[in-house]
């Protein structure tokens, strides 16, 4: 198996550095981001990518670094952050009772929902793992770095968690902030209501955080801006997807007027079903 493509962020005092995997943009692996951070003697995993092969070669890389993977935490419970924890099924798995819920009931509907629409449903994985255990959040420390696992609600996604890593000034995002990928914005709450507003205003409150750069969910990582960058494309998105009448060749057009050279134009497939073609 070739290596996957990996971006070794390097922290110390105290020792931490931040793998980064992502995903191919093309052939449905969605540019996500899956995260291993590495301390001075266990590892950490951070979401766990759509195709099977990228999950294949993070445990290569993982099991080569020769430490103890001490848990796997899965932020929210869209597929591109979970799947591939089938192949970590021997380890502890963590994320908020919501996405635990969540993945018990649809993880199978969206494994046959992505078999359907990839081009590559023989690079998915062969079930849906559920995350075992419920966490909500809170501060930890592993040897010498504090982590400190934050919850958001109706936002990209439903539930999950995000981490700060306050002694290195960054945050590990998950979804709340892509970069220069198209958005999913289809997500609603569970009275049936949209939650991209709500998810801007709690990307106001992110961006008032003592961070030197951030770690999106999609895309490369980068600086504070790119919380701005989010801002601006949902806030441009409001008007075109919550109006009434909104329809899918207005927000196609609007992308294409707007956003042309967007990475991941699955992302737009995927929130115009989700939000014009559900209840
Ligand atoms: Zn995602």
């Amino acid at each position: 198996m070739a290596p996957p493509p990996v971006i070794v962020h390097e922290f110390d005092h105290p020792y931490l550095r931040v793998h980064q995997f992502p995903s191919p943009a093309e052939g449905g692996g969605e540019a996500v981001n899956s995260y291993l951070l590495e301390f001075e003697t266990g590892l950490l995993i951070l979401d766990l990518p759509l195709l099977d092969s990228v999950a294949i070669s993070i445990r290569d890389y993982a099991d080569q670094l020769n430490k103890p993977i001490l848990k796997v935490l899965i932020s929210h419970a869209h597929p591109d952050h979970w799947f591939g924890l089938y192949r970590f099924q021997d380890f502890p798995s963590l994320a908020t009772t919501k996405t635990i819920d969540e993945i018990r009931e649809q993880g199978a509907n969206y494994l046959a929902f992505k078999q359907a629409q990839t081009t590559a449903p023989y690079d998915l994985p062969q079930g849906a793992i559920v995350p075992a255990t419920s966490y909500e959040g809170g501060e930890e420390t592993i040897d010498g770095v504090t982590l400190i696992w934050r919850n958001a609600s109706n936002v990209e996604y439903l539930d999950g968690l995000y981490l700060e890593i306050p002694i290195h000034q960054i945050p590990i995002s998950g979804d709340l902030v892509y970069n220069h990928v198209h958005h999913y914005v289809g997500q609603k709450d569970e009275q049936g209501k949209l939650c991209i507003s709500h998810w801007i205003d709690m990307l106001n409150t992110l961006r008032v955080g003592p961070f030197n750069s951030i770690f999106p969910g999609h895309g490369a990582k980068g600086g504070m801006e790119l919380i701005e960058d989010s801002i601006t494309y949902l806030g441009a998105l409001i008007p075109v997807v919550t109006e009434p009448g909104a329809n899918e060749p207005q927000y196609r057009q609007f992308i294409k007027d707007n956003f042309a050279d967007f990475d991941v134009i699955e992302m737009v497939d995927i929130s115009a079903y989700f939000l014009l073609h559900q209840p």
